[in-house]
């Protein structure tokens, strides 16, 4: 159960004070307090924990400063969609808003190789008026010999060229929490040219220990990307590690999962579940189409099957697409068979819009016929 309190209502205050006076007297029952940051304002949230079967929610909704009572299900209590929750979905970083109606492209290099690739990508960006990149620093590689990214070395570059261009949010996936530090001082050192949305990749999906670090901070949001071998539940469950430990700015960017059933792509790609997650929570949904597909085939239509991949995502109610996009492909460290060359990321934008617009028209269509349905005489 949730208890959303007046905008006016927070730690501190004497409403507070009584209305977690009155929950300490329930047997059975822990509370957990979120500061939830909107665009406009803070509004505080109390998590009932343990028998909540016991309280009465009516009562609760009376008490002074109580907005609203939200009773969840078991799952997903933080990020996940619950009956009359009218909890506003979505977030806000550095100026670009992230939610389930809005769409970012995320381009740009699997793994930072060179400042100079750095650079011709953040610009071949801008062209395109885009304000969000991919960069990897630290890459989780499957093994020990292959290169693992440059680290902290290349934060100072990378995001002075993310600023220049002026990009506002860079995904980046971490490994270890002490990543989180070394970004924020990367950041502070250079006075915060650009945002960083830390990624948490799909071979760490399940490392609890780095999601609760993730989750413990609120500097950063998260990309979260799907398990590629546990159920879409277990990776929902994963992403509410996150939130409960009190970050609920995270985006769920399906991948593609592990099986051979996906030959001759990387992976079995996954996009049938936008809506899927977009009905059980509240989170913005991304798609990956580059490690799902992990080849850059043109099909007998000429378009790439990544193209493709990724406007199945877009027209099934994406809200991110996370992209891999290199200078030279063949000079890449990492994953450059499915880098897209800088030269196609024009068409790739076009395409995406097609595939967008597509999308609203038929969520216009569908919200047309609903009305057509419920203002009909019954028959
Ligand atoms: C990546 O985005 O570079 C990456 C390693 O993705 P995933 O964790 O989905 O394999
Ligand atoms: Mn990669």
């Amino acid at each position: 159960m949730i208890l959303i309190l007046q905008d006016n209502v927070h730690a501190g205050t004497p409403a507070f004070g009584t209305i977690m006076e009155y929950l300490s007297r329930r047997p059975g029952i822990e509370t957990r307090v979120h500061e939830v940051k909107g665009a406009q304002q803070t509004l505080t949230e109390i998590y009932l924990i343990g028998d909540t079967a016991a309280l009465d929610a009516e009562e609760l909704a009376e008490l002074t400063g109580v907005d609203r009572v939200v009773r969840v299900s078991r799952e997903y209590r933080v990020l996940g969609r619950h009956q009359d929750d009218f909890r506003p979905s979505g977030f806000e970083y550095n100026g670009v808003d992230f939610d389930q109606d809005g769409f970012e492209l995320f381009a740009g290099l699997c793994a930072v190789d060179t400042r100079e690739h750095v650079d011709r990508t953040f610009a071949a960006l801008a062209a395109q008026g885009l304000r969000c990149a991919r960069m990897g620093a630290y890459k989780p590689r499957t093994s020990p010999y292959a290169f693992q990214g440059h680290g902290a070395a290349c934060l100072p570059f990378v995001f002075e060229s993310a600023g220049r261009h002026g990009i506002r949010v860079v995904a980046m996936e971490i490994t270890h929490e002490k990543h989180i530090q070394e970004i924020h001082d990367a950041l502070t050192a250079i006075g915060r040219p650009t945002g960083v949305m830390l990624q948490v990749g799909t071979r760490n999906t399940q490392n609890f220990e780095l999601l609760k670090a993730i989750g413990r901070q609120q500097e950063f949001p998260v990309l979260f990307k799907r398990g590629f071998g546990i159920t879409l539940e277990e990776s929902l469950n994963a992403a509410e590690y996150l939130a409960s430990e009190g970050n609920q700015r995270v985006v769920f960017c399906l991948r593609g999962v592990k099986t051979g059933l996906g030959d001759p792509h990387r992976n079995l790609v996954d996009f049938a579940h936008v809506p899927v997650v977009r009905r059980l929570t509240r989170m913005p949904v991304g798609i990956d189409p580059s490690h799902s597909v992990g080849r850059r085939d043109v099909g007998p239509d000429g378009i790439e099957d990544i193209h493709h991949a990724a406007v199945q995502g877009v027209i099934a109610g994406a809200n991110l697409v996370l992209v891999d996009f290199h200078p030279a492909p063949a000079k890449a460290l990492v994953d450059g068979p499915q880098a897209l060359r800088l030269e196609e990321l024009p068409l790739f934008v076009e395409d995406m819009q097609i595939a967008r617009e597509a999308y609203l028209k038929r969520r216009a269509a569908h919200e047309r016929a609903r009305q057509a349905d419920a203002t009909s005489p019954v028959a």
